[in-house]
């Protein structure tokens, strides 16, 4: 695609106004010495910009232009639009179907491509302001270790979204493209059936982790639901009167405790117990939570979106499993609860029969058969190759603060998680820090309301005083050890900085 002189002349003169400060009109003559614009030209790009209401012009002394709007309210499209600069790449002037472009009038057979690619162009455009552009490039923050919050999508994913974008079916719909849908949809139940190994009878997909948490707890006909101490919060916030078991200063599920609470009876219960945890990647002793379930006849819900596409385990005994996409390279607005054979269980959301009448709505084609493609790709993973990463960077970590605490360390934890307090240093000052060194990572305590609130996690494994120290450092299938390295440095200049700052304070 070229765009021609006129769009792009009137994106540099805007842009130069925009660079302006805004208080001071800009004389067309200073722009035109700046920008390399003959003068005449653009006094007719500012005509056009004028009535199009994107600058408004000063007379007299000191007089010249001002944008009409702040930089972030102008997008470029409408810049390129306001001098008529038509982003065409097809040679087909029409739009018309039944006007082609060729001498016979029928459409050049690469017409819809350029004509596709025109759209990108016009949507590109008008993403991108003429804030964006005056503030140039910023550094982004190129190490992502950030995976337990969202992991990049692969390009496995990409590719089998992008596919199923090209199919406009509904899967309930019995033509063509409804079966197609539909196809793409039990694949990827077949995919991720077989990666838990239970029957794709026993998938019912979710928009993500939550709704499969929230499906899970308040689906159950129990009348008590005991929860650990450390679950995600669409797990801990689902049941209002849930009991919550004790976690030991691992942050492992206290067994006793729970044998205790399910030895008094009342009714039917659910216990819900995570695979994994999201700050520390504690595994809970899953096999120990199932027997010690059963032995009371409860049945057992493992929120395993953090160990999903990450390791195997008792996790899939449960009774009741929740997954999500994004976790490990699918897409948000993905997810699934496994329910085993036989486990009752009441729907939630009211509306068509999707999902076994258990999730009504419209499946999302894209994010399902995207998920499928991410459960096939992380099977291939090395994970051990996360866990000679992580334990090479935690080592130097410590090296460089050997007072720095470890979440976790001493019990099994995920290969990929390391959660670390810098004793002197909060969460919130820390992430910050390595994101100016353009390294991602999460705090364990969760911002409310404008303020950082401690780690609930940290705080029921019996460490309040570093509750809202700890952050997390996440690796997954795009890591590498440039990333971990940028991450020590990072670590190292958060140390010195807080040194030099105590030194002079
Ligand atoms: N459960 C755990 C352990 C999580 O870490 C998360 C997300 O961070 C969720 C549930 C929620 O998953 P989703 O983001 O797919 O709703």
């Amino acid at each position: 695609m070229k765009l021609g002189t006129r769009g792009r002349y009137a994106v540099m003169a805007m842009v130069d106004l925009g660079l302006n400060d805004g208080m001071h009109p800009v004389r067309l003559a200073d722009v035109s010495d700046r920008q390399e614009i003959p003068l005449s030209y653009l006094e007719q790009l500012f005509a056009r910009l004028r009535r199009h209401g994107l600058v408004r012009s000063v007379r007299g002394p000191g007089g010249g232009y001002l944008l009409a709007h702040p930089a972030h309210r102008i997008s470029i499209m409408d810049v390129v639009a306001a001098v008529d600069e038509p982003t065409q790449v097809t040679r087909c002037q029409s739009e018309s179907p039944s006007r082609g472009c060729m001498a016979n009038r029928t459409r050049c057979r690469t017409h819809d491509l350029w004509a596709g690619l025109g759209n990108h162009i016009e949507t590109y455009l008008d993403g991108v302001t003429l804030e964006d552009v005056c503030r140039g490039p910023q550094p982004a923050a190129t190490h992502y270790l950030d995976h337990n919050a969202t992991s990049p999508l692969r390009s496995e994913a990409r590719k089998a979204a992008s596919q199923a974008m090209a199919c406009a079916g509904n899967a309930s719909s019995v033509h063509r493209h409804g079966r197609h849908a539909r196809s793409l949809i039990e694949d990827a139940r077949e995919i991720v059936a077989s990666y838990v190994g239970c029957s794709p009878l026993e998938v019912v997909f979710t928009s993500g982790g939550t709704e499969a948490n929230n499906l899970a707890l308040l689906g159950p006909d129990t009348r008590r639901v005991l929860v650990s101490a450390i679950e995600h919060p669409s797990v801990a916030r689902a049941v209002s009167s849930a009991v919550t078991i004790p976690v030991d200063h691992h942050g492992r599920v206290d067994l006793e405790a729970l044998e205790a609470e399910l030895a008094h009876g009342g009714g039917p219960a659910l216990v819900s117990v995570m695979a994994a945890n999201n700050e520390t990647g504690v595994v809970q002793p899953l096999e120990d939570v199932v027997h010690v379930a059963r032995q009371h006849g409860a049945l057992v819900h493992c929120d395993a979106v953090q160990a999903a596409g990450r390791y195997c385990g008792a996790w899939q005994e449960a009774d009741l499993v929740s997954l999500s996409a994004h976790k490990f390279g699918g897409m948000t607005g993905a997810g699934a609860l496994i329910v085993r054979d036989g486990v009752p269980l009441a729907a939630r959301s009211r509306g068509g029969g999707q999902e076994y009448g258990l999730r009504a709505g419209t499946e999302s084609l894209a994010a399902i058969a995207a998920f499928g493609a991410a459960v096939t790709a992380a099977r291939g993973d090395d994970t051990a190759r996360l866990r000679r990463l992580r334990d090479d960077m935690e080592a130097r970590m410590l090296d460089a603060v050997p007072d720095a605490v470890i979440f976790s360390g001493d019990a099994g934890r995920l290969d990929n998680t390391l959660a670390i307090a810098h004793p002197d240093i909060d969460a919130e000052t820390m992430v910050m820090s390595f994101d100016l060194d353009c390294v991602a990572i999460s705090a364990g305590s969760a911002c409310s309301s404008g303020r950082m609130e401690p780690s609930s996690v940290i705080e029921a494994m019996g460490f309040p005083s570093l509750s809202r120290h700890a952050v997390r450092l996440s690796l997954g299938w795009s890591s590498t050890p440039e990333d971990c390295d940028a991450a020590v440095r990072a670590w190292k200049a958060a140390h010195v900085r807080h040194q030099t700052r105590r030194k002079t304070a």
